[in-house]
């Protein structure tokens, strides 16, 4: 029974895995009143909602504390102020079960649980707030084929949102009001081999709305294109490693017409499309404690060592140990 803590950025949240299955999944974000993110506000919320999260996640998962084997902690990258938050509410649980804390890199969770639908060996388009990869297990790593070369897809959307006053987060708003564009206006679109870029495009869809173009076509527009330039890379990347499963990860997965753009994709290919539920895709608890249940269960070895693996959080994560994946 592993229960799992996410707290790298925006969302506290507690997920409880059990033979890979999530019986609890639990959270709740932090929402800026205006502009974005604040390290320190966001820890304040942390603290603040970390024992009534990690309680409602017993009750939904109907477990005693005392059935908890390890705790799995989020511990990299992240803003620093919501890493230190979530690593002392981790030490102080696991010193009072006296159980294990299993460090979990975020990134590499977000792939994990999209390989929970039983992908074999998947392209990953990692498509969240801060990060957008596309990432593939060669050669024993993690390799990144390609990325965003400024802006994550969702911080994309979140500034072009907060520039027209519709709020934090703004890619589901912005999402709804795609539906009702019905103009394609051209937008800068920036890709270079494998990797993309955002900010040309942020700076045409701010200054076309300042002109007084409809915020909808606007908003339809921002979609086709950035979403187009991920499954072009994505799909290079499927044919370059000569892949044939395509995973999207990441909170901006939720989209429905990035979904379907991605099955078409895949679809003219012959490759399969996996996405994991809503739940599963923002930032969350359960896939934390799902990483954590596949490192323990590829290597026993490695989980006897945690009491002396270095759960210090780090904002920045440059090698990451992955000698627990087959
Ligand atoms: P994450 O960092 O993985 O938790 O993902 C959060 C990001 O996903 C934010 O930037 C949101 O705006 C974005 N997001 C969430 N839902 C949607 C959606 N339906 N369409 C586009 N972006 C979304
Ligand atoms: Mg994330």
């Amino acid at each position: 029974m592993i229960l799992g803590i996410e707290c790298t950025a925006h969302t506290f949240g507690v997920g409880i895995v059990h033979k890979g299955k999530v019986l609890a999944n639990v959270r709740d974000m932090y929402k800026p009143k205006n502009g974005g993110i604040v390290p320190l506000e966001a820890a304040k919320h942390h603290l603040a909602l970390s024992r009534d999260i990690y309680n409602r996640a017993l009750n939904e998962a109907k477990i005693k504390e005392s059935e908890i084997d390890f705790i799995a902690l989020s511990n990299a990258p992240g803003l620093s102020p919501c890493l230190i938050e979530g690593m002392k509410f981790a030490k102080e649980k696991a010193k009072e079960l006296r159980i294990k804390i299993i460090p979990v890199n975020h990134c590499i969770a977000h792939l994990e649980i999209g390989q929970s639908l039983k992908a074999k060996d998947p392209v990953l388009l990692y498509t969240s707030g801060a990060n957008t990869q596309i990432i593939a297990y060669s050669s024993k790593k993690y390799r990144i084929f390609g990325e965003t070369l400024d802006l994550g897809l969702g911080n994309f959307l979140d500034k072009f949102a907060r520039h027209t006053g519709i709020g934090f987060p703004g890619g589901p708003k912005i999402e709804q009001l795609a539906k009702k564009g019905t103009k394609y206006i051209e937008l800068p679109y920036s890709i270079k081999g494998m990797d993309v870029s955002f900010s040309g495009m942020q700076t045409k869809l701010i200054q076309l709305y300042d002109k007084g173009e409809k915020i909808e076509d606007l908003a339809f527009s921002a979609q086709e294109t950035a979403f187009a330039m991920l499954v072009e890379a994505a799909e290079r990347a499927l044919a370059h490693t000569q892949k044939n499963e395509l995973v999207l990860g990441g909170g901006v997965g939720c989209n429905a017409r990035l979904r379907e753009m991605c099955e078409i994709m895949c679809k003219e290919r012959k490759a399969k499309f996996f996405c994991p539920e809503n739940s599963l895709l923002t930032d969350n608890g359960a896939m934390i404690a799902y990483t954590a249940e596949v490192m323990y269960n590829s290597d026993r070895k490695v989980a006897k060592e945690y009491s002396k693996i270095d759960i210090s959080p780090r904002e920045r994560t440059d090698e990451v140990n992955v000698s627990w994946k087959k």
